[in-house]
């Protein structure tokens, strides 16, 4: 073990600070220095002797290609690793690795595991995996490196972001983050304060600093950020407090604006940004925005480098009641849609709202995945979503035509169906419950039928791997609605009250899909044990997934269970590696009420695990 690692030298402000692995172990003077300096929004750098330390630590590269993150490592999404936050550019969370496989997979045990020194809401970072280095996000946008193979840490960096109650940023759902970005010489992560940081990939150091999001406003961060044709591609979070949708691009080198494109009209008394602005400002009415109308791209991109598309899923609408929002009606384009943008300069290509006029927070944000399929004797390049709505969507990503939309959760009864002339829901009679007046409630709830957790893709069964949901919620205009900075302003009532009873769910509340993107149907299922995580896919015809505590091995033909081991509540997303010919499965879970938030990694003849239940 290493001793003094880290040295204090205040610097410009800046909350940042590189903590080695041994600072945990902090002499009660440093860790008053620490906590001093981060009162005084001091920064901390590490002097030469951690560089020493850490190039002994530094693990054993193997290939040449494996040192390199560049746009051709990443469009060829190298085989043994994991690049980018879908593994590859169409976002399949496919790993092409097979060492473990049905038949083995029992034998599956613990390689290693890790905690993080950080404990928050709950974990949804997917790793990743390059040069035997695995990256990953935990709680308050902490940063890690860890030796791959062993898990013993590298690097850790943690922004040191105040929660909400001591002046931090406001977030809807959690302090979550999704993960990391690799390119070149950087890892790139966006922060719950709206920041997006370029570290050194082997020091941890930030390299440069830019605020995404106008300080002291109600965005956050908690996306993994993409890099597309060698830029860096970042969107934000917020709608539920109000504010206007955009997502940006970025410098990777320098960290400099390439450009910025809003997802919802601004004030019109302003000149728009763009035609697609202009466009769209015709399908919104009063002042929407006041609130600044939502439309926030807070997860879901992929890249089809071919077409040289990068495509974005947009959020609800800010208020979430229409008739607080857009009170003469309308389809509010961009809420709830997926884009199609040109990656040089942002520019609208295609879209398609997935839900016209959002009333119910259905965000079309969810994970986009593009595949190429033989529909109906025509090789068709798609891109898919299964949005917060329900409906699992098949459109042609060159035009953004509708070819096919089915319902995948058990029981929406906010629309029955998507018309195939129009491209829209065709909601039910109650659905729009500003404009009957009556409150009501309705499936999907906010929650959605699918939310932030990555479905994954198996070409071999020709399946997608889903973890839907389902759930209600009550819905209600708030009469006398008004704007106030700093709190919700969904201009909807989901309280209790004189509401009815809730009508009871139909089906589990939690599954995993084998979803068929050609007939668009469910092929098989396999219930939830608790709330769902993100899947991986594998080579080896398993399909992983987390579930309550739980990482689970299925049979992706069958859906038969095949392992199972506890890894502690609240799931994020496994992925694969391979080092040395062996094949590793690593997940992050767990939450402050069941134990630290832990990365636990598998191989195969690895030590005993815990199996299901506690
Ligand atoms: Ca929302």
């Amino acid at each position: 073990m290493q001793g003094h690692s880290l040295k204090v030298a205040p610097t410009t402000a800046s909350r940042s600070c590189v903590r080695h692995r041994d600072s945990l172990l902090l002499s009660p003077q440093e860790e008053q220095i620490m906590s001093y300096s981060r009162h005084r929004n001091r920064r901390f750098v590490c002097i030469p002797v951690f560089a020493l330390a850490l190039a002994a630590q530094w693990p054993r590269l193997t290939t040449a290609q494996e040192q390199v993150v560049d746009q051709l490592t990443l469009r060829e999404a190298t085989p043994a690793e994991w690049l980018t936050y879908g593994r590859d550019h169409a976002e399949t969370h496919y790993s092409p690795l097979d060492e473990i496989n049905v038949t083995n997979v029992v034998r599956l045990g613990l390689a290693w595991t890790w905690d993080i020194p950080k404990v928050g809401a709950r974990l949804e970072s997917t790793p990743l995996v390059s040069a035997g280095v695995i990256y990953a996000t935990g709680p308050m946008s902490f940063v890690f490196a860890l030796n791959a193979r062993t898990g013993e840490e590298i690097w850790h960096w943690d922004p040191a972001i105040p929660d909400e109650q001591e002046g931090g940023p406001s977030v809807c759902c959690g302090d979550v983050n999704r993960g990391v970005a690799l390119y070149r010489d950087k890892v790139f992560v966006g922060l719950l304060d709206g920041r997006l940081v370029a570290l050194d990939r082997v020091t941890g150091m930030v390299k440069w600093t830019v605020q995404t999001t106008p300080p002291g406003t109600d965005f956050s961060v908690t996306g993994a950020p993409r890099v597309v044709a060698g830029k860096i591609i970042i969107g934000n979070a917020g709608a539920e407090y109000g504010v206007r949708g955009y997502v940006s691009a970025y410098d990777t080198e320098t960290g400099d604006q390439m450009w910025r494109s809003y997802t919802v009209p601004g004030d019109p008394s302003l000149p728009f940004e763009s035609e697609a602005m202009s466009a769209a400002a015709e399908t919104w009415t009063g002042e929407w925005w006041v609130v600044g109308g939502g439309g926030t791209v807070w997860d879901g991109m992929a890249y089809d480098p071919e077409l040289d598309l990068l495509y974005v899923g947009t959020g609800n609408g800010a208020p979430w009641s229409r008739d607080n929002r857009s009170p003469g009606g309308g389809d509010n384009l961009f809420l709830s849609s997926i884009l199609a943008l040109n990656p040089a300069d942002g520019e609208l290509v295609w879209h398609y709202q997935t839900t016209p006029g959002d009333d119910w927070d259905y965000t079309a944000t969810q994970p986009l995945m593009l595949l190429d399929l033989e529909i109906e004797g025509r090789q068709r390049g798609v891109i898919v979503q299964a949005p917060k709505n329900g409906f699992f969507y098949v459109l042609d990503r060159r035009t953004g035509e509708l070819i096919s939309a089915e319902p995948f959760a058990d029981d929406l009864t906010w629309a029955s169906g998507v018309d195939m002339e129009t491209g829209r829901p065709i909601e039910t009679p109650q659905a729009r419950y500003g404009m009957t007046g009556q409150g009501v409630w309705l499936s999907p709830s906010p929650n959605g039928a699918h939310n932030w957790r990555p479905m994954s893709w198996n070409p071999s069964t020709g399946l997608i791997y889903l973890p839907a949901q389902n759930n209600n919620s009550y819905y209600e205009k708030a009469e006398g609605f008004e704007y106030e900075q700093g709190v919700w302003n969904t201009g909807t009532v989901r309280g209790a009250g004189s509401r009815p009873p809730r009508p009871e769910l139909i089906g589990p509340r939690t599954m995993l899909l084998a979803w068929d993107p050609v007939s668009n149907s469910e092929v098989w299922r396999a219930e939830g044990v608790g709330r769902n995580g993100g899947t991986l896919s594998t080579a080896g015809n398993l399909v992983f997934r987390g579930s309550g505590d739980q990482l689970i091995a299925h049979d992706a033909r069958t859906g038969e269970q095949l392992w199972t081991a506890r890894v502690g509540d609240g799931t994020a997303t496994p992925v694969a590696y391979e080092l040395d010919g062996r094949q590793y499965i690593s997940i992050l879970a767990g939450t402050t009420s069941d134990g630290p938030p832990r990365m636990s990694t598998f191989v195969l003849d690895g030590s005993a695990v815990i199996p299901s239940g506690k």
